[in-house]
């Protein structure tokens, strides 16, 4: 007996072919799952739904893959709405740096659920996250049933043994945990928060263990500028200096990239986390998404914290994706749907490395599944799914969420997490994690 049957959605795949992305949508299919993998997806009426132990009727519903955030600190919802119209050198020495001071042991798990249900309520069934006290996110991971690539935050600041003693000991504890939902990384912070020993022990440390590396890298042409003025090289050259890009890198926003940048990472396996919304709100400029792709490296969207995001909804990460692009190159036809999809899904999961497990439905794949309601007022009448699901979309208009064959959202009913509990613990803390004071950063931002 199969454990699950998707009956009767409208099923969405992206495919790559010669003439580009393309979207295929297949009307009246059914997904069979097998344990935590999809075992085939077929037309309706195939086979008999009383051979299953559990049936969800998708018939009003697209059937699609979960999406995965690239990039997130997924605990600092603690301050959400507390940096507000600053720029970038303020939104961290004022705010940022100050605000994390207050952070304990115990903060990060209940700042993690509470991420966590805002995603599983998005449709967001992964997420990439790149913070403190990761021992409590991965435990919150575990308990909300999605899953994750985690890695402790660094700074050179804090001495060369936390490679070894946090970062790495964190990764070796939970690298394959939770039935293989959770994976982790080496997190070093970024190129100006990081020196050149640093980030090279940072490098080796990854290879030993075989995991990724996570790292911010040139999030402005000021920092790029900043970087040759001083030493000559780019960041993104510092990171190859080091050795940062011999492991497999996933690199936060580098919308500070040269041409000659996009050159030399297009030889390394690297992907690109970007999070559009928060570019716009810190004007940080416009990421060259277009020519990273040119170049055959992946894209993925990222979310970053809500404190520049405001939200862990990357819908509208997606769609201000594109619509920056097409406003970049003053043409319209830039971006078109079927590329915005596909980066959400495919692309994504090849920027953390796991296209060959996730980002598509396909038997064989892991079964990470969200059905999405597109019979809302916003979308009718509706004669363009695509458009509707890159231009229209509501967290909201998520219905069902299963990740790993499991259902941990059904028709908006969170099942794995008790968010009542978690707002009371969150909301116990507003007050101790608000205070700021400038003198106790526990960094300091010079580009
Ligand atoms: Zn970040």
């Amino acid at each position: 007996m199969t454990d699950l049957l998707i009956h009767n959605g409208l099923v969405l795949q992206t495919e790559r072919q010669a003439a580009g992305i393309t979207l295929k949508l297949l009307p009246n299919h059914d997904v069979l799952v097998r344990g935590n993998r999809i075992e085939a997806i077929e037309p309706t009426g195939q086979v008999n739904p009383s051979h299953f132990r559990r049936v969800i009727d998708a018939s009003e519903r697209v059937v699609m893959p979960g999406l995965i955030n690239t990039h997130a600190h997924t605990s600092m919802i603690y301050w959400r709405g507390l940096a507000e119209d600053v720029n970038l050198e303020a939104w961290f020495n004022d705010y940022i740096w100050p605000l994390e001071s207050n952070l304990h042991e115990g903060d990060v798990y209940w700042g993690m659920l509470l991420g966590l249900i805002e995603m599983i309520e998005a449709g967001v069934t992964s997420v990439n996250d790149h913070y403190f006290y990761m021992d409590e996110a991965a435990q919150a991971v575990e308990e909300a049933g999605t899953r994750a690539l985690l890695g402790w935050a660094m700074f050179s600041s804090n001495g060369m043994a936390q490679i070894d003693e946090v970062g790495g000991a964190f990764a070796q504890r939970w690298d394959g945990a939770a039935n293989g939902r959770i994976r982790t990384c080496i997190a070093p912070h970024a190129p100006y928060t990081c020196d050149d020993d640093f980030l090279r022990a940072s490098a080796i440390k990854a290879r030993r263990l075989g995991v990724p590396i996570h790292i911010h890298v040139a999030e402005t042409h000021e920092q790029t500028n900043a970087s040759l003025e001083a030493r000559g090289i780019t960041p993104v050259q510092v990171l190859e200096q080091t050795g940062i890009l011999d492991s497999h890198s996933i690199l936060a926003h580098v919308c500070g990239a040269t041409p000659s940048d996009i050159e030399l990472l297009a030889d390394r396996r690297v992907g690109i986390a970007h999070t559009a919304k928060t570019y716009l709100k810190l004007a940080m400029g416009y990421a060259p998404v277009v020519e990273f792709r040119q170049a055959g490296i992946p894209v993925g969207l990222g979310s970053d914290g809500v404190v520049s995001n405001n939200t862990l909804n990357l819908w509208e990460v997606m769609r201000l994706m594109a619509l920056m692009q097409k406003t970049r190159f003053e043409d319209a036809t830039v971006m078109p749907i079927p590329e915005a999809l596909h980066i959400a899904t495919y692309e994504s999961a090849a920027v953390l490395g796991w296209e060959d497990r996730l980002g598509e439905l396909k038997a064989g794949k892991l079964a990470d599944i969200i059905l999405v309601d597109l019979n809302g007022t916003h979308h009718q009448p509706l004669y363009n799914v695509g458009a509707s699901l890159v231009y229209n979309m509501a967290a909201g208009d998520v219905r069902t969420v299963i990740v790993d064959g499991e259902v941990v959202m059904y028709e908006r009913d969170i099942l794995t997490i008790d968010r009542q509990q978690v707002l009371a613990e969150v909301h116990k803390r507003m007050e101790r994690m608000q205070r700021r004071e400038r003198a106790k950063r526990i960094q300091t931002y010079r580009p």
